[in-house]
């Protein structure tokens, strides 16, 4: 086991053992990449026979924030990463007593936190949407003057796939949601947290979002995937398109942000930064997640490195993949009411459509439960393949 600190230029090599906290579909692809290169995983998830359990050495099944399952998955790894970035600062302590944690606490501290997030990354300079720490009734008044009628409140902590976000079109939204709001902030105190429990944006009214997983290594080197073009229905995501369907000049200033975001931050392993593109062409940082993300899918089967790989090598101190496209490519989710469609056409599919499954026993409506991979040589035939399949009617 590794418990010494390693030093820049060390590589953390196979047959060791990454411990990964949480064992989604994240996790599963993750291990199912190191595999590959000889190293070993162990898996911390609270249900049984979890998607990445599956693929491992073992599971410690456990909730996420037991700080003693914690210490028992560290003591069976050389290094422990995490696959969500909700890590309690209890549990990440706890992991590091023992083992050596790559990615460190305080990323995950600046990523946990909305107004945090964006403070830090205004701070360096970054470009973020306009926002307001919300802490009071009267700090969101003071919001609605500043960015008129139109904005949108998110709780700062646990939100995803819009969960704990609210779009303000009018000042009847207001009075319609203070109660939830009022809610949301006792909720946020009861919960033991002293920082802003709301953040308050500006709606931007914006011509698409992209997003760009970085990854950057001990040594100080840093990779971009392509830029994907992202399409949410319903607040999740439903397609990624890769090659993005804009300028050359919008594609390689999202690059540069996201690569100067790793850098201000410090990464080690992955970071994916969501954007907005304006209509005017800018880019403004929407989000952050120091993993693996699920806009990045597509480099599993387009890319000469997957995500899942850079991420391993990154961890490690691997020297980081070559991160070519080698064929356009879009990825859409299966969501629990596209599996059986899928499924019945699964025997005819072409080649060119890559189905990933996540090995979920339960296919419940608009759970991830797998995405496709169509590989081709130009985008729009894979979009016209998604909308003939059927599978995806209902979005
Ligand atoms: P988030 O949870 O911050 O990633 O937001 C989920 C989705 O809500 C985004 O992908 C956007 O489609 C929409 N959204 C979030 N924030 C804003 C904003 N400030 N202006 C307009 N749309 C937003």
């Amino acid at each position: 086991m590794q418990t010494r600190p390693l030093k820049p230029t060390d590589a953390v090599l196979p047959p060791a053992t990454i411990g990964i906290l949480g064992g989604g579909q994240l996790g599963r692809m993750m291990a199912l990449a190191g595999r590959h290169m000889g190293y070993r995983f162990r898996v911390l998830d609270p249900t049984p026979d979890a998607p990445a359990a599956q693929v491992a050495d073992g599971q410690v099944v456990a909730a996420y924030d037991d700080v003693d399952a914690a210490r028992r998955l560290a003591s069976q790894c050389d290094l422990v990463t995490y696959e969500f970035e909700n890590v309690s600062a209890a549990v990440a302590d706890a992991l590091a007593e023992t083992c050596d944690v790559p990615q460190g606490s305080e990323l995950l501290a600046i990523c946990q936190h909305r107004v945090r997030e964006k403070s830090t990354l205004a701070q360096h300079g970054l470009p973020v949407t306009p926002f307001a720490p919300i802490s009071s009734m009267g700090d969101l008044d003071e919001a609605l003057e500043r960015f008129g009628e139109r904005m949108v409140v998110k709780t700062c902590r646990g939100g995803y796939d819009g969960k704990g976000q609210w779009m303000v079109r009018s000042r009847e939204d207001v009075e319609k949601h203070a109660q939830d709001w009022a809610r949301a902030m006792d909720h946020h105190r009861a919960a033991g947290f002293d920082d802003q429990p709301l953040i308050a944006e500006a709606y931007v009214p914006f011509e698409g979002e992209l997003s760009v997983i970085v990854a950057r290594n001990r040594r100080g080197e840093v990779r971009a995937f392509p830029p994907a073009e992202n399409i949410h229905k319903r607040h999740i995501l439903h397609m990624s398109i890769v090659p993005a369907r804009y300028p050359e000049d919008v594609i390689a200033r999202a690059e540069d942000i996201a690569r100067r975001v790793a850098e201000a931050l410090g990464v080690i392993g992955l970071i994916a930064v969501e954007m907005f593109v304006t209509q005017g062409g800018e880019l403004l940082i929407n989000e952050l997640a120091p993993r693996p993300h699920n806009s990045g899918h597509y480099t599993l089967d387009a890319c000469a490195t997957s995500q899942f790989e850079q991420h391993v090598r990154a961890i490690c101190n691997l020297p980081l993949g070559d991160v070519t496209l080698y064929s356009p490519v879009v990825m859409v989710n299966v969501l629990g009411q596209h599996v059986k469609p899928l499924l019945a056409r699964m025997s005819g599919l072409p080649s060119c459509v890559k189905v990933h499954l996540y090995g979920k026993a339960e296919a419940k409506r608009d759970r991830k439960m797998g995405h496709v991979n169509i590989v081709v040589d130009e985008v729009a035939r894979a979009l016209q393949w998604i909308e003939a399949s059927g599978v995806w009617a209902d979005v």
